[in-house]
């Protein structure tokens, strides 16, 4: 006897990067940042008081949304904490779409995770093929018709971006329809389309604290939009979790996000080496996209993605590699530091030799 739902049984769930504990290696398979967080991290962390632990959380994380909102420029109204962005884009889905509307739209090559929450909440769904580029056909994605679009920029597993221009050209021909976008790497491209959302009723931009700001162990991720969007992902919360965000990962967010010069020199160091490692790759035969965000996606003729990510890992080198298709004649690279990257070239050279 086993009790499993049919949707749970039905259900393909997402698969996340390995999170290997059998050895030391150098992990490059998650996007998760190589630099420390910012000092006043370990700082907030240290003054934080255990007795506090006792109480539940602030459910809607009042401080945090007043410091996130500093930061972005809009008022703590415009601001919903989740735990991590995939619950922030989670908890979307049923805040927006219905089960029998027009659904939603997304990529074919973007973050799997869409279309496991557009199963999992009954959405239906979309999917427009990227151009041969890999860059998104905004033009096709816009004769779609759909209540509401999903898009990573920059992109995953790709690492394309689009301009906040082009964006923004979007956004403005599609008003009937909600544009969610998920910048989890927008620091390190710097065309945030967060300005939009005071522009357009239209736009929900969905952040993260893993990647630029070195938290992926915190689990907190943010939105932010309109009054009316906000006030949606409320609702949905109270479905499901009342206090998302616990009091620990409140504290230590509202200290990092204080912290843009620590964080825009440390993103400042990604970028220089991923410009480093894309053209070192190429060097090496290698397709490389124009990245703008953390990682590199490469694949080289004549030696499967497969491969080149077995053959890392024998050395001590964790890539991320999907068995799809496309996808599959490609590895994705997260920018390490400077020494990581230069051992990741060197088992690269090896085994292409
Ligand atoms: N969006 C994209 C495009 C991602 O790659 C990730 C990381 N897997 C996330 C959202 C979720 O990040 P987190 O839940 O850690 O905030």
């Amino acid at each position: 006897m086993d009790f499993l739902s049919n949707k749970a049984r039905a259900i393909a769930p997402y698969t996340a990067g390995e999170q290997l504990r059998d050895r030391q290696y150098i992990k490059l398979n998650t996007n998760e940042n190589p630099y420390p967080p910012s000092p006043r991290v370990a700082r907030a962390l240290a003054a934080f008081d255990a007795d506090a632990l006792r109480l539940y959380p602030r459910p809607e994380a009042d401080e945090l949304r007043a410091a996130i909102a500093r930061k972005e420029g809009v008022a703590p109204e415009n601001i919903f904490c989740g735990n991590g962005s995939d619950e922030v884009l989670a908890l979307s889905f049923p805040a927006f779409f219905d089960g029998d509307g027009a659904g939603a739209c997304f990529a074919d090559l973007t973050y799997s995770f869409y279309e496991v929450f557009a199963a999992f909440f009954g959405i239906p769904k979309t999917i427009v093929p990227l151009k041969g580029d890999f860059t998104l056909d905004l033009d096709a994605m816009r004769a779609v018709p759909c209540a509401g679009y999903y898009i990573a920029n920059p992109n995953a597993p790709t690492g394309v971006g689009v301009a906040r221009e082009e964006m923004e050209r979007f956004v403005a021909s599609v008003p009937d329809r909600l544009v969610v976008l998920d910048e989890a790497y927008m620091d390190f491209f710097g065309e945030s389309c967060t300005p939009l959302t005071q522009k357009y009723a239209n736009v929900l931009v969905v952040k993260t604290f893993s990647k630029s700001y070195s938290l992926a162990g915190i689990r907190c991720g943010y939105a932010v939009g309109n009054r009316s969007l906000i006030a949606g992902l409320m609702r949905m919360k109270d479905c499901f979790n009342s206090y998302p965000v616990d009091s620990v990962a409140q504290a230590v967010c509202t200290a990092a996000v204080a912290d843009g010069a620590y964080y825009a020199e440390a993103t400042g160091k990604v970028v220089s080496e991923r410009e480093r490692l894309a053209v070192a790759l190429r060097g090496m035969g290698f397709t490389v996209p124009e990245s703008r965000s953390n990682f590199l996606f490469a694949g080289r003729a004549k030696v499967s993605g497969k491969e080149i990510y077995t053959r890392l890992k024998a050395a001590g080198v964790l890539v991320r590699f999907w068995d799809k298709p496309v996808l599959c004649d490609f590895v994705r690279i997260t920018v390490g530091t400077p020494a990581q990257n230069d051992v990741l070239l060197q088992q690269l050279q090896k085994i292409l030799s």
